[in-house]
């Protein structure tokens, strides 16, 4: 592995650390890199691998560039709304450092091409939103004896690892070995994130991934860093291997990988099979066009949500406030409830009903698809 002239003048800051040097510039540019998800983590991650010379960087992200994800996701531009995001990521990356190869998936990452996708990658990057894929990506990871730089990010806070049981570190079920149930964690798109944030937990996996490539300094192996933006504190927790872990553990009871959309209690999408306590928006529009059907609809975000976005006629009743308001509602009314998507008005539902509430339905994927599928004059957000 040589570098070119060009090389050398582009990577001259790190050629002249000592701990970099020659030696290990050209460690990183023989490095590959698969980055799972081209968003906000991976906007910071594949941006800064791409300036620092990694030789080879694949992006997996099957997802379109909306014009919720331009608060964060820099990657990505105005022009490229509607593109696809792998694609537009290449773009990018190959306008940083034309040296990079560059290997688009565009595709969902799943338990079918998991290991194939990472298997001749040296490490992984997990820049992913939604548990199925972080288990799914951890144990693909374990099975493979790659390292996988982690990071999340909600609201203000982030955090970040690196797993490696095979470099002695735990993984991220030993961590955490059972996800939340559904719909207790909300994602980003319902709880909302600082546009920054993703920039700050991304560098943070991007420079893991550079001390692990040239195999200096101490890595976050055995360690969550924990980040608050808003009050400007980073803390860090030791972490232990679980000998109990079912993956990494000593008797591992997963050895292949499973299906992890049912691990996490989320029913697959291929199975649209009506809920019963779910209805669509045209039946919330059905309802709300006649009242003498006598069904109320309710909505259940938050005030400052009402203010970016209503449905005319909807009241509304904060999910915050639900709690000692809910006599205000008559248990012998029907009603839809009515959320951003469809995960708080799922457990406002079962709130009311454990109150006695016998008549209260969930309106499946709330205002969103209210504005995608009836009125787009409401703006998504
Ligand atoms: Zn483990």
């Amino acid at each position: 592995m040589e570098l070119t002239n060009e090389e050398i003048r582009r990577y001259s800051r790190h050629l002249i650390l000592p701990e970099v040097g020659l030696a290990g510039q050209k460690r990183i540019k023989a490095a590959s890199v698969l980055c799972i998800g081209a968003g906000g983590l991976g906007s910071p991650i594949a941006m800064y691998l791409a300036a620092a010379g990694v030789g080879k960087i694949g992006i997996v992200d099957f997802d379109t560039v909306d014009y919720s994800n331009l608060q964060r996701q820099i990657l990505h531009t105005d022009a490229d709304v509607g593109r696809s995001k792998a694609e537009s990521a290449k773009e990018t990356i190959r306008g940083i450092n034309p040296n990079v190869e560059v290997v688009i998936h565009n595709t969902r990452i799943s338990s079918e091409n998991a290991l194939d996708l990472i298997r001749p990658y040296d490490i992984v990057v997990d820049g992913t939103d939604n548990f199925p894929t972080r288990y799914l990506t951890n144990d693909a990871c374990v099975l493979l004896k790659k390292p996988n730089v982690y990071g999340s990010i909600f609201r203000f806070e982030g955090q970040a690892s690196v797993f490696a049981p095979h470099l002695g570190g735990p993984c991220y079920r030993c961590l955490y070995p059972e996800p939340p149930p559904p719909g207790m964690v909300p994602s980003c798109a319902e709880g909302g994130v600082l546009g920054v944030l993703p920039g700050i937990i991304g560098c943070i996996q991007a420079t893991e991934i550079l001390k692990l490539a040239i195999g200096r300094g101490s890595s976050l192996v055995g360690r969550l860093l924990l980040f608050n933006a808003l009050d400007m504190k980073f803390r860090e927790l030791k972490l232990r291997r679980d000998p109990q872990c079912p993956v990494c553990g000593e008797h591992p009871t997963i050895k292949e990988l499973i299906d992890y959309e049912m691990f996490c209690g989320i029913a697959p999408e291929s199975q649209p099979a009506a809920n019963p306590d779910e209805v669509t928006v045209q039946e919330m529009k059905k309802a709300l066009d006649d009242p003498s059907l006598g069904i109320k609809v309710v909505d259940v975000r938050e005030a400052f949500e009402y203010e970016i976005a209503r449905v005319e006629g909807v009241p509304l009743l904060p999910m915050s406030e639900l709690r000692s308001r809910f006599t205000e509602l008559d248990p012998n009314t029907q009603y839809y409830l009515l959320c951003k998507v469809g995960a708080r008005s799922h457990s406002a539902m079962e709130f009311l009903r454990e109150q006695g509430f016998k008549y209260v339905k969930n309106v499946k994927d709330g205002i969103n698809a209210w504005s995608d599928e009836i009125d787009r004059s409401v703006p998504r957000y």
